[in-house]
């Protein structure tokens, strides 16, 4: 193909793309927010064997937009409230394409200045809104469970050293042992992130918890020897935050570290009328938290905070050694990866774009809409479990029969989306507000509905 016949049919295919996406954001308002069985029979025309010659790059995107776009899942829209799924802000959607162009590979400075610049720029913006201490290092990563499994390698590292032993080079076989600290309402990933790291899924120590999910720190275990206690800044139901003060207080008495898993929970501290939520939590020693969430930027993104860089580094670094640094931070000494996408550039997008201000207004959007969601189906005479702090709400309409038709029957509606989730033993629908392009006008309409269909079925 001649120069300019292939930058015209990549201008074609480009601007198809943006077409597309821009028809099916469009759309997304007055479809239902589940897609119907229907679309979901229609993905049966993905299943064919492998083309044995090329398709048209259009003909492959006309496929995926018509068999692919009805069989998604409305969570870019305003109504989706299921687990806790952020929307993504027009300038992260925006800059994503704009990156997938650039196709950076985020692990070396070299290999992308820009990229490796706006991860330092995001960093210091994030440790700003976030309220961590300065200096505190972070790597890019997918999500909360690998964020959660890059800030424990930090603490394995860090109290094994202390005891004299390097787990980089030994690994654990022989190494004194680790007591791992978590609550009883700990998230299962942090679990999974325990097992791959070798400090195993059962063998903690499990802190009782009260009846809003949040540790007992009267329950608290004396601690001796290498320790990591893991604590929780928002919990996935209750979105109740552990007493970290006191926790971190007992914990550094013993000299152990303390990480706090804050997938959506950290983001707190970004609004002023929640900060008081995040109250101690900045004197632990790491953080996961998610991007994807409540930052509300593309799938995937999350981060791992260390207060001491350095102990991030000497889990991640490529050689075990510590490599002389430039004057540049280097991505990949604080990642498990070498290779992987720029997500900074997002993160960036979605804090330049907000500003501190616009960051806390989502924020605290999100948690009134959600203390309204709380007012509107207990006025109805719906019972509502947790105490609504944050931007989750647990709702029984009934016994466990009757509330889980109930979400069948408001999912099957369509105006809105939210799951089912079981709460100290009752089962309950889980509303968590967490897009950016919620409005007060799609709370209200969603009430109606979920009203509408509970009168109708409980
Ligand atoms: C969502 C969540 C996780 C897992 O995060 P992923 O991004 O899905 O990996 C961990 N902990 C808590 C508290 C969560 O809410």
């Amino acid at each position: 193909m001649p120069m300019t016949a292939q930058n015209d049919s990549m201008n074609n295919l480009l601007q198809s793309a943006a077409e597309r996406s821009a028809h099916y954001l469009e759309q997304l308002d007055t479809r239902g927010v589940a897609p119907s069985p229907e679309a979901i029979a229609q993905l049966e025309h993905f299943d064919e064997p492998l083309p044995d010659q090329p398709t048209d790059p259009e003909a492959v995107l006309d496929m995926l937009d018509r068999f692919g776009s009805p069989a998604t899942v409305a969570t870019a829209g305003r109504r989706f409230y299921g687990f806790v799924i952020g929307g993504s802000l027009p300038a992260t959607l925006a800059a994503n394409w704009l990156a997938g162009a650039w196709d950076q590979n985020a692990g070396l400075f070299v290999a992308s200045p820009v990229a490796a610049t706006l991860e330092e720029i995001a960093l210091r913006w994030l440790i700003d809104v976030l309220r961590l201490p300065r200096g505190t290092g972070a790597a890019f990563v997918t999500g909360t469970t690998m964020a959660n499994m890059t800030a424990l390698a930090a603490a394995r590292h860090a109290v094994l050293r202390q005891a004299s032993w390097d787990v980089e080079a030994n690994g654990l076989f022989g190494a004194p042992p680790v007591t791992v600290v978590v609550g009883a309402e700990a998230h299962p990933t942090l679990f999974r992130a325990l097992g791959l790291l070798g400090l195993g899924r059962q063998r903690v120590v499990t802190v009782p918890v009260d009846s809003r999910g949040r540790m007992r720190s009267d329950a608290f275990p004396a601690l001796s020897g290498p320790t990591i206690v893991c604590i929780q800044a928002g919990n996935v139901n209750t979105g109740a935050f552990d007493p970290a003060k006191e926790i971190i207080a007992k914990a550094h008495a013993a000299n152990a570290w303390v990480h706090v898993d804050g997938a959506f929970g950290l983001w707190a501290a970004a609004a002023p009328r929640r900060a008081h939520l995040v109250e101690g939590v900045a004197e632990a020693d790491s953080w996961a938290t998610d991007a994807h969430k409540w930052l509300n930027v593309p799938y995937d993104s999350g981060l791992a905070f260390v207060r001491d860089p350095e102990n991030l580094r000497a889990a991640m670094a490529l050689s075990a050694a510590y490599l002389p640094q430039g004057d540049r931070r280097e991505p990949s000494q604080f990642t498990p990866e070498l290779s992987r996408r720029a997500r900074g550039i997002e993160i960036w997008a979605a804090l330049r774009s907000l500003g501190r201000s616009g960051l806390a207004d989502m924020i605290e959007g999100n948690c009134r809409h959600a203390t309204r969601f709380a007012e509107g189906l207990r006025a109805a005479g719906y019972e509502i479990l947790n105490e609504v702090i944050l931007n989750q709400v647990l709702v029984a309409f009934g016994d466990a029969d009757q509330t889980r038709r109930v979400i069948a029957g408001i999912q099957a509606d369509g105006t809105s989306w939210a799951g089912e989730t079981t709460w100290q033993g009752r089962v309950a629908m889980r509303i968590s507000v967490s897009s950016w392009a919620t409005t007060e006008e799609d709370v209200e309409k969603s009430l109606s509905a979920m009203i509408r269909v509970a009168k109708n079925i409980a």
